[in-house]
C-alpha cells in the first residue's frame, strides 16, 4: 500500500531558521493556494523568492527552469520548498477532469517526464482507489509533492548544491483548515 510508504509530520519551531537576509528560500507553490508563505515558515517576506504555477509543479517550461537555476546559481538560496495544499483544485484524484489542457496531459509533454499529473495518477491509481473517497485527494496532493522533489533533483545545479551541503529541499503540504503546513516524507527518507 502506498499509504504505508508516506507520512507527514508537523513543522518544528523555526523549521527553517530566519536569517533576516534576502532571498534564502525558493518557494514553489500553487496558484490556487491561500498559504501565506512567510507565515507558514515564520520568516520575513524578504527571505522568499516565490514561483507559483498550476499544481506547484517542477515542469519543463522556461519560467520554472529559469527560476530554479537563477535561485540556486545566482541567488544561492539555501532552501527550496515545494508546497502543495489540501483541497487543491488542480491536483485532485477524484475528478481527474478538473484541469483540462496540456499542463496535466502526458501526451503533449516531453518524453520521460514523471512529473505530470495524469502520469502520476496512472502510476498510483490502484493504491489511491483503495482509500476512502475523502482521503484520495489528500494522498494525491502528497504524492505530487514528492514527485516534484524527484524532478527537482534532476537539475544538476540542484544536486551539486545538495552535495556541497549548501542547499536543502523540502516537500510540504499546507492545510487551510489548520493554517499550518506539514512535511511530507517517504519512509527512510534521509535528506
Ligand atoms: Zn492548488
Amino acid at each position: 500500500m502506498i499509504e504505508a510508504r508516506l507520512k507527514t509530520e508537523p513543522l518544528g519551531e523555526n523549521y527553517i531558521p530566519s536569517l533576516q537576509q534576502a532571498q534564502q528560500i525558493l518557494w514553489i507553490g500553487c496558484c490556487d493556494s491561500n498559504a501565506k508563505e512567510s507565515t507558514v515558515l515564520n520568516i520575513l517576506n524578504e527571505e522568499l523568492f516565490v514561483l507559483r504555477n498550476l499544481g506547484n509543479m517542477i515542469i519543463d517550461d522556461l519560467s520554472c527552469e529559469t527560476t530554479i537555476k537563477h535561485a540556486v546559481v545566482d541567488l544561492q538560496v539555501k532552501h527550496i520548498v515545494v508546497c502543495g495544499h489540501y483541497g487543491c483544485r488542480i491536483v485532485n484524484a477524484t475528478s481527474r477532469d478538473g484541469l483540462k489542457g496540456p499542463w496535466s496531459r502526458q501526451v503533449l509533454l516531453p518524453k520521460n517526464s514523471t512529473n505530470k499529473l495524469d502520469a502520476l495518477y496512472s502510476m498510483h491509481e490502484e493504491d489511491i482507489n483503495q482509500l476512502p473517497v475523502q482521503e484520495r485527494d489528500r494522498l494525491f496532493v502528497e504524492l505530487n509533492v514528492l514527485d516534484q522533489l524527484r524532478s527537482l533533483r534532476k537539475f544538476p545545479e540542484v544536486t551539486d548544491a545538495i552535495t556541497l551541503e549548501r542547499l536543502h529541499i523540502h516537500g510540504l503540504v499546507y492545510d487551510s483548515e489548520t493554517e499550518k503546513a506539514r512535511r511530507v516524507l517517504e519512509e527512510q527518507q534521509s535528506y
